[in-house]
């Protein structure tokens, strides 16, 4: 009755608003929460630039079908699967997600979705419900699942939190040195056995 939670970007997957910037040349939508803290505010600046160059579902579609899940994790997602219920919490869209996902085997994803026009025109976004991935744990708790989860950036700290197990996965420094209390991996190598360990101690 054990269920493994992930998060997917810096965990399975690259950065999909950095890559997609690289890959487009369009440097504005390099920005993150870290420049912008307002989400709302950042995402319809997001919108508004796709929208300023032209770029539609069609040509975003295209361009992150051309990135590449992270090394090792479409192993480290069957490896997974074998031994435990996986479920991947997201704070990504469903749209933007699905090129990668395909990539991996679609595992389940709860994430969030993109308004798409019939012209292509992304015209909005709808996120799903707040603080979702905790919510989600507890659901399961509620369930009578117990739950190992692993993530790598802030927005995952909830989710960890409300977890019986949590592990981190190549956070960046200031979150390690603000949540000593989770056991970092930083190779799935690492990061399986620190499941394995987890699943061990809930025996
Ligand atoms: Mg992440």
């Amino acid at each position: 009755m054990l269920l493994a939670c992930l998060d997917l970007e810096g965990v399975l997957i690259p950065e999909i608003w950095i890559n997609f910037a690289e890959r487009t040349g369009i440097d504005a939508l390099r920005m993150t929460t870290r420049d912008e803290p307002d989400y709302d505010v950042l995402m319809k600046m997001r919108l508004q630039i796709l929208s300023d160059h032209g770029l539609g579902m069609p040509d975003i579609h295209e361009v992150i079908a051309g990135l590449r899940p992270l090394d090792g994790a479409a192993e480290f997602v069957d490896w997974l699967r074998e031994r435990f219920q996986v479920v991947i919490l997201s704070d990504t869209f469903y749209q933007f997600a699905a090129p990668l996902m395909a990539q991996l085997g679609y595992p389940t994803l709860f994430c969030h979705d993109l308004t798409v026009e019939d012209d292509g025109r992304v015209s909005d976004y709808r996120i799903r419900m707040p603080d979702q991935k905790r919510a989600a744990v507890k659901a399961f708790h509620g369930l009578n699942f117990k739950v190992i989860a692993s993530g790598d950036s802030y927005n995952d700290t909830s989710m960890l939190g409300e977890a019986d197990a949590g592990i981190l996965f190549r956070p960046p420094d200031n979150v390690i040195a603000e949540f000593p209390q989770y056991p970092v991996a930083t190779t799935y190598d690492a990061l399986r056995a620190e499941f394995t360990a987890a699943a061990e101690g809930m025996k």
